[in-house]
């Protein structure tokens, strides 16, 4: 059951999105007919989703597939399994989507998917046969050279291996290009599934560069400790910082000696929660937000810094592992605040690179050693980095204005380039 703030959150996605590129463009310059195409998405599909449940019951799901803009290659973006999932929020997701790949000189557009659903509470048969289904109701929207699906909240590789199954299926042979983030037995890549921890750490090494500090001897604190936070944690403690508080669903830990990554993964592999961790003080998730540490990485949800707890941060830098985790309101708090916000469509960018990594090899059929992935995913997430940095200096707005504005600028560029058709 979502809360009512969830429900006008979901609701409230676009317009906030539209709000966002408004901004940006009316701070860039760029022309107001433009604007009006971008702010709208260029195809969006309902579909229903009737599956039959493990009682012999039948329940009707509902899907979509919402593509904002192709104008820099085919669509990119991930599918989402959620209650709280609307044709609204999708929207949202799909233009953010188109945003990161062109900050991050991806030959890709944006795009989002979902179904809204709570897999927890399903049996893997019907979640397969809901993922098939999704699939079917879509199989002409999506296709490597037209738009490409990725694991989001509430899926994973073997969602990803349904996917890729079923429209090879329809196909008649094996289509790797199609969706990214499948097992590595069927196309994956190596490196994909560490790829946003790594690449939120890349482009914090750059950030501390820029203020003369190093990540070796930060504070870190770290809420989530999924598929982003908890690598992100190693990674952060093999280069040296002191990782001072985790935190999952069920709350977390303080120790501001350093909290033992390796014997928290452990616990987690276990199905332990990180409240019972016995390596540090239990806190809250709500105070972990007010922790005393250099850089706070928020790795979870959305909206977790809000209006009234954005004055509390004691963080210099906060790094936007996971996607909206800072309110518009928030924002304007730590701007004010003198701390860095490096924002989700840059700090968490890592994984759509090697989506797109993904995609080349699947098409080639020819796969990379893991060193290769890394070094190629360091090389684009330091460019777009520089590039943000200059332009947030140049023109002293935030980095989140930088890099909607880099991103926004050059889709404006390649449609104005390609002309409006016909
Ligand atoms: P995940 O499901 O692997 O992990 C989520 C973590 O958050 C878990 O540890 C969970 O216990 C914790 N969590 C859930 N509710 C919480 C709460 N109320 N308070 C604190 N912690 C809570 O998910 P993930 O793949 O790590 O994704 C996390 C975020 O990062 C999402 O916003 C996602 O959209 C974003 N993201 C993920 C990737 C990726 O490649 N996985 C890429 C870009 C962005």
């Amino acid at each position: 059951m979502l809360t009512r703030k969830e429900l006008m959150e979901s609701s409230n996605a676009f317009s906030l999105a539209q709000q966002q590129l408004r901004e940006a463009a009316a701070t860039f310059g760029i022309e107001p007919d433009m604007v009006d195409i971008l702010a709208e998405c260029k195809r969006a599909v309902e579909v229903s989703v009737p599956i039959t449940m493990d009682d012999g019951s039948v329940e009707v799901f509902t899907g979509y597939r919402v593509i904002h803009n192709n104008a820099r290659g085919p669509s990119k973006g991930g599918i989402r399994y959620h209650p709280s999932v609307t044709l609204d929020s999708t929207k949202a997701l799909a233009m953010w989507m188109t945003w990161k790949c062109a900050l991050m000189g991806l030959p890709f557009g944006g795009a989002k998917g979902g179904v809204t659903c709570d897999p927890h509470v399903l049996s893997l048969g019907e979640l397969e046969r809901l993922t098939r289904r999704y699939t079917t109701e879509i199989v002409n929207e999506i296709g490597p050279e037209r738009d490409i699906p990725a694991p989001d909240v509430g899926t994973n590789p073997a969602v990803m291996a349904w996917i890729f199954d079923t429209y090879s299926m329809n196909q008649g042979h094996s289509v790797l290009g199609v969706v990214t983030g499948k097992p590595l037995a069927v196309g994956g890549s190596l490196g994909r599934e560490e790829a946003t921890g790594h690449g939120a750490l890349f482009c914090l090494q750059e950030a501390l560069g820029r203020l003369d500090r190093t990540v070796a001897g930060s504070r870190v604190a770290i809420q989530g400790f999924g598929n982003v936070g908890s690598v992100l944690a190693r990674v952060l403690v093999e280069q040296g910082a002191t990782v001072v508080a985790i935190s999952d669903s069920t709350g977390g830990v303080y120790n501001a000696e350093g909290i033992d990554i390796g014997a928290a993964l452990a616990q987690k592999a276990l199905g332990g929660r990180l409240r019972d961790f016995a390596g540090g003080d239990r806190i809250s998730n709500e105070e972990l937000i007010a922790i005393d540490c250099d850089v706070l990485a928020p790795c979870a949800l959305e909206h977790v810094i809000d209006e009234t707890n954005a004055s509390a941060v004691k963080a210099t830098i906060v790094l936007e592992g996971a996607n909206g985790p800072t309110t518009p309101e928030a924002d304007a708090i730590l701007n004010d605040r003198g701390i860095v916000v490096l924002p989700d469509v840059l700090a968490n960018a890592g994984g759509v690179v090697v989506s797109y990594f993904e995609w080349v090899q699947g098409l080639q059929e020819y796969f990379w050693k893991e060193e290769e992935v890394h070094a190629r995913l360091q090389a684009i997430v330091t460019r777009a980095f520089a590039d943000t940095w200059v332009l947030h200096e140049s023109h002293d707005v935030s980095m989140r204005y930088a890099a909607y504005a880099l991103g926004v600028g050059r889709v404006a560029e390649a449609s104005t380039i390609r002309g409006l058709y016909p």
